[in-house]
C-alpha cells in the first residue's frame, strides 16, 4: 500500500567525522515527529551498531541485487567497495508512520535526494571548524582501521569542497551551539516556525 502522507525530508550531509551522527541523534531525540532513514550498507557493523536501527547490514551480493531490482532511491559507492543506499521501501515505511524523515548521507546522495523531492527537501551541510579538527575527531572516535581511516581522509578533502551546493551550512565547532542551530533549522523547515516564536 502506498502512503497518502508525504512529509518533509531533512538531509544532513558532511564529510566523515564532521558530526552528522551526533547532530542527527540529537534531533531525533528532541522531535518525535522526525524519524531516521535507516540506510543499507555492505560495510561491517561497528561494535555498538544494531541491525535495522543504525543500518540494514547486508552482503555485497545482496546490495548489488537490490541495485538491479531498482530498490534504491539513491545509492553510492562512498568508499572503494563500500556501498551505501536509501531504500525506496524505507521512505515509504516512515511515511506510513506519518513521520518527517531525517537522513545522514554523503554529499552526492544528498544532492540526488534534493533533485527528486525539490522544496520538500532541505539539505544541510555540517562543516567542521577546520580540516585538522575533523581529522582529530575522526581519530578520537576510534572506529576505523588504518586503511579505512586513509580512505576517509582522501575523500574528506573532496567533500569539503562541495559545501556551496547545499541549502544551509551549519558549522559544528562548539557542540552545544551547533545543536541549538540544528534545532532552529529543523523548527523553521519542518514546523515552519519563525526564530522569534
Ligand atoms: P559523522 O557522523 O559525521 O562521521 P560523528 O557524529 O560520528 O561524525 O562525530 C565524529 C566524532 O567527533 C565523534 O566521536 C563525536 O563524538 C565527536 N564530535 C562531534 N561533534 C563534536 C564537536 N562539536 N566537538 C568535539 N567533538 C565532536
Ligand atoms: P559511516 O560508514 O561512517 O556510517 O558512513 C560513511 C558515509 O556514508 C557517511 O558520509 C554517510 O553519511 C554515508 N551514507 C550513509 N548512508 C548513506 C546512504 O544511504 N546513501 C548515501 N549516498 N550515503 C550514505
Amino acid at each position: 500500500m502506498t502512503s497518502t502522507f508525504s512529509g518533509k525530508l531533512l538531509v544532513i550531509t558532511a564529510p566523515s567525522g564532521a558530526g552528522k551522527t551526533t547532530i542527527v541523534k540529537h534531533l531525533i531525540k528532541t522531535y518525535p515527529e522526525l524519524a531516521f532513514s535507516v540506510s543499507a550498507t555492505n560495510r561491517p557493523a561497528r561494535p555498538k551498531e544494531k541491525e535495522g536501527i543504525d543500518y540494514y547490514f547486508m552482503s555485497t551480493e545482496e546490495f548489488k541485487q537490490k541495485i538491479s531490482s531498482d530498490a534504491f532511491l539513491e545509492w553510492e559507492e562512498v568508499y572503494d567497495g563500500q556501498f551505501y543506499g536509501t531504500l525506496r521501501s524505507e521512505v515509504e515505511r516512515l511515511w506510513q508512520l506519518e513521520k518527517h524523515i531525517i537522513f545522514d548521507i554523503d554529499v552526492r546522495g544528498a544532492t540526488n535526494i534534493k533533485k527528486v523531492y525539490g522544496p520538500s527537501c532541505l539539505t544541510v551541510f555540517i562543516k567542521p571548524p577546520s580540516f585538522q579538527e575533523l581529522v582529530r575527531r575522526l581519530r578520537g572516535r576510534q572506529t576505523e582501521t588504518s586503511a579505512s581511516f586513509r580512505k576517509r581522509i582522501t575523500r574528506i578533502k573532496k567533500e569539503l569542497s562541495y559545501e556551496t551546493t547545499f541549502d544551509k551550512i551549519l558549522v559544528n565547532d562548539l557542540l552545544d551551539v551547533a545543536l541549538k542551530e540544528a534545532e532552529l533549522i529543523t523548527e523553521e523547515f519542518i514546523f515552519e516556525r519563525d526564530e522569534e516564536e
